[in-house]
């Protein structure tokens, strides 16, 4: 696309879910433009883990084959003590023919990966540098204000999409910079990536650890042949406490929390970043011309690895509003459907199985949780049961729907699953974590 070009949607934030947007709509000959404020694509350590209904997002996009050659698949997931007892899990291995299956890829390779595919499309392009500080829109069009090394300017498009983050500016020119429905916990999490020889102390792929002080999570972030690797323990600390206060401490949560209990020098640590966590929601993910997506919209705990899946799974969506709307095969409203079952699928599932995943770690007796975690006793009850554990691991495909059935006249056109229509109960109750975080 030449840069003089006015696409037909502009994508604010080239993170995952602006990226993974930009790749299908340029598969289907759209016009994208995606806009960047940073120079390069964001390093920080966050997701790793895409459950199901995300690995069904990438399989759309026609890259999950090249996430799962550089990536691999998690296996055992459990919940444990904090002397390394272990409680309960489930065997991902038990999904290894299905294409939908958890994947796993720190979130900087996910970027690069999308990033390659989609600059390989002719009707993309992505803007670096570009960093949007107003918007607007009428009848006809809608536009940003950018600013760039080169000085200020306003680009149009027919549709702009926030994949911009949690700090979105898309959505705080459109609701206030205060208004996002929601709270923030108080509790933080400190997000590591450590070299550690977890795999000699009998850690499986992502392993939970419930304690009321150092409750944490350690799972794989990478696999070498001989089972060594980096791997990312996310830890939750006491609120209140500044950025360098959480660093000073992380030698002694390492030590409270690895086993061996090691000091530094013992480990190596290669990234280290405190995170607030938050579960909120934007009142609505349309507003004329601009629509929201991903963490722009919603955001919640990482515990249990919901955030991108679901962030992935509108993408998938608004992908097909979009796409529906470009072929003429359905009208505009299509984008409030969007709206309504986005929001609907965060409230009834991510919002509170996240929250029940964060709050299993720290607010039980972990003596008592066998007897009474109702999660951890189902996982118990079934764990000689494939099939039931098939089915619980492929419960967040309900997170899933499919907007084709909204065209006008049309039967579904792409063949994606509807887990409503295919029996995959939506049932919060039975919505199981789909990964590390
Ligand atoms: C510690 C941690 C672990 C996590 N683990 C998991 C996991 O295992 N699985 C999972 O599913 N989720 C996980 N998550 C959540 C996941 O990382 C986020 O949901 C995901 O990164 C959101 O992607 P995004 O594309 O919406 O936003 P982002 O990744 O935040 O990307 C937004 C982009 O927009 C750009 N931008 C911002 N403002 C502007 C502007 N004004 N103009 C132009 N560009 C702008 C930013 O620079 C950025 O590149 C985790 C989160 C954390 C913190």
């Amino acid at each position: 696309m030449a840069s003089s070009d006015k696409p037909w949607v502009i994508v604010v934030g080239a993170g995952p879910s602006g990226l993974l947007l930009g790749l299908m709509l340029a598969k289907k000959g759209i016009t994208v433009h995606i806009l960047e404020a940073a120079a390069e694509l964001d390093d920080s350590p966050r997701a790793a883990y895409y459950g199901p209904p995300a690995a069904h997002a990438l399989r759309t996009a026609g890259v999950i084959d090249e996430v799962r050659k550089d990536g691999f698949d998690p296996v055992i997931m459990c919940w444990r003590k904090l002397d390394g007892t272990y409680l309960a899990g489930m065997d991902n291995s038990l999904m290894n023919d299905d294409p939908d299956r958890l994947a796993c890829m720190p979130l900087a390779q996910l970027d690069r990966l999308l990033y390659r595919n989609a600059i390989e499309q002719p009707t993309v392009q992505v803007s670096f540098n570009h960093k949007v500080v107003e918007i607007g829109q009428d009848e006809n069009k809608a536009w940003v204000d950018v600013e760039t090394p080169e000085g200020s300017k306003r680009l149009e498009a027919t549709y702009i999409v926030g994949c911009d983050g949690a700090n979105s500016i898309v959505r705080r020119k459109l609701y206030g910079d205060w208004e996002w429905p929601g709270y923030t916990w108080k509790e933080q999490i400190v997000a590591t990536n450590v070299a550690y020889p977890f795999e000699k102390y009998g850690y499986d792929d992502a392993n939970f650890f419930i304690h009321p002080e150092h409750w944490h999570m350690v799972a794989r972030l990478t696999k070498n042949a001989d089972g060594s690797g980096w791997w990312r323990c996310s830890y939750g600390e006491i609120g209140g406490l500044t950025r360098e206060e959480l660093i000073a401490r992380q030698p002694m949560k390492f030590k409270a929390m690895f086993p061996g209990s090691p000091d530094p020098g013992q480990y190596d640590l290669a990234a280290i970043n405190p995170y607030k966590i938050h579960q909120r929601i934007a009142d609505s993910m349309r507003v004329g011309r601009f629509l929201l997506a991903a963490d722009a919209a919603h955001i919640c705990n990482p515990f249990g690895g919901l955030g991108l899946t679901g962030g992935l799974v509108d993408i998938e969506g608004l992908y097909e509003c979009l796409v529906g709307i470009y072929e003429g095969k359905a009208d505009e409203s299509i984008l409030d459907k969007y709206s309504e079952v986005r929001r609907e699928k965060y409230k009834t599932i991510v919002d509170p199985i996240s929250t029940d995943n964060v709050k299993r770690l720290f607010t039980q007796d972990p003596e008592k949780a066998l007897e009474n975690d109702s999660f951890l006793k189902l996982l118990n009850d079934i764990k000689d049961d494939h099939a039931a554990q098939i089915e619980f691991m492929r419960s967040p495909m309900a997170l899933m729907y499919d907007f084709t059935q909204h065209y006008k006249g049309e039967e579904t056109t792409t063949g994606h699953s509807d887990p409503a229509k295919n029996g995959v109960s939506s049932h919060v109750e039975q919505v199981a974590p789909v990964g590390a975080e």
